[in-house]
């Protein structure tokens, strides 16, 4: 039976475990399509063009908004980033569920897009904020200046938890991905989501009326 592709949203405060509880749902379900941003933020060591993001200059990025290539975009941290709109079109035709990574601001724009009904939203909490900041350090990946930074803003992105249908406190890293794991699945199963049922019970009815 086919299936209405869904938008699977992940939002949190920086280090609370978004990417991480992302990169384990697709190796879950390989048939999830993960929507590579576009940003002008310079990569991070290990960081892959084209994998982790679609790394832009300024005017890069300011051609493709222009063009309307953009399914939502925001500033985040002094720099901006983008869910190119091609890829998750192309997912949504073929059934296929697309994952996000992507602040609040993201997630509230396509929300109330005309892709808004496919949406489903996560949002991540972290434990403690003590356990925020040795999460922000023990990645490892940014100085100082910037941990501060990200920490300083984690107040205001976690006064949107609301906005979302789902929320999680990610405490236990396999406990919140099984959480993550049954509202996805749950998701899936609603009935709207399933254009072929109507048909599928119309086979059950003629099973009944051939006995
Ligand atoms: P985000 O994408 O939200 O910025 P990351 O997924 O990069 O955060 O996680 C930040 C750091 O915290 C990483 O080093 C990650 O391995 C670690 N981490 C994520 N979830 C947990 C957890 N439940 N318990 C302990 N460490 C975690
Ligand atoms: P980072 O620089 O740590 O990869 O990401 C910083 C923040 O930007 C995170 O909260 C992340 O979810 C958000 N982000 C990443 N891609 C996008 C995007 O395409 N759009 C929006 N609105 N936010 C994004």
């Amino acid at each position: 039976m086919s299936r209405r592709g869904l938008l699977l949203i992940l939002s949190s405060p920086s280090g609370a475990g978004k990417s991480t509880l992302a990169k384990r749902l697709m190796a879950w379900d390989p048939s999830l399509r993960f929507s590579v941003s576009a940003t002008t933020r310079a990569p991070r060591a290990g960081e892959v063009d084209g994998r982790d993001y679609f790394f832009k200059s300024r005017s890069e990025f300011e051609d493709m908004v222009a063009a309307g290539q953009m399914l939502e975009h925001a500033e985040v941290f002094g720099n901006f980033y983008g869910s190119p709109r091609g890829p998750v079109e192309a997912a949504m035709s073929d059934g296929r569920d697309t994952l996000f990574d992507i602040d609040w601001q993201g997630g509230q724009q396509i929300r109330n897009s005309a892709l808004g009904r496919d949406v489903v939203s996560v949002f991540i909490l972290p434990p403690s904020i003590a356990e925020l900041e040795r999460r922000l350090r023990g990645r490892g990946q940014d100085s100082d200046a910037v941990i501060a930074g990200r920490m300083a803003k984690s107040q205001a992105e976690i006064s949107h938890w609301a906005e979302y249908d789902y929320v999680l406190v990610n405490d236990d890293l396999e406990a919140t991905f099984a959480r993550l794991v049954t509202v996805v699945e749950a998701e899936r199963s609603r009935r709207d989501r399933q254009p072929d049922l109507a048909e599928f019970v119309r086979g059950l009815n003629q099973e009944f009326e051939a006995r």
